[in-house]
């Protein structure tokens, strides 16, 4: 997988505001949040691209990247009143960074459809 800033933020090369990490699993407080709570969610292994997985072989580690994000919105206090998660994947999904990661977006009600 390419170098990106996200594998500098797993190795600890960069400062990030980690509120969860498990040997699989990172998750951080993205730099430029779109709602009160913003948390990008990342399997530390080399994933670029949601076309990449593999749903039986991956399947573990996408289970327990829900299980993250579920944890997370608890801990963040946004359970409740509910939240939305997004995977942005390639050009027109809006992937900037090509490294696999899961947005949690809570705090305020969300519109549909995104832009
Ligand atoms: P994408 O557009 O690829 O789905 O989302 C990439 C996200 O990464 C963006 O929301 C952007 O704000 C965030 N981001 C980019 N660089 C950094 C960084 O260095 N640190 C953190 N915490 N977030 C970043």
């Amino acid at each position: 997988m390419a170098e990106t800033i996200f594998s500098k933020i797993i190795r600890k090369e960069i400062p990030a505001d980690i509120v969860f990490e498990s040997d699989t699993i990172l998750a951080f407080r993205d730099i430029n949040p779109q709602a009160p709570v913003h948390i990008l969610i990342i399997p530390k292994q080399s994933i670029a691209y949601t076309t990449e997985i593999d749903g039986k072989k991956d399947a573990i580690l996408l289970g327990a990247l829900f299980d993250a994000a579920n944890q997370i919105a608890k801990e963040q206090g946004i359970d409740k009143n509910g939240f939305r998660l997004v995977i942005n994947c390639g050009d027109n999904g809006g992937q900037e960074v090509p490294h696999l990661h899961m947005h949690l977006l809570g705090g305020r009600k969300m519109k549909w459809p995104p832009g």
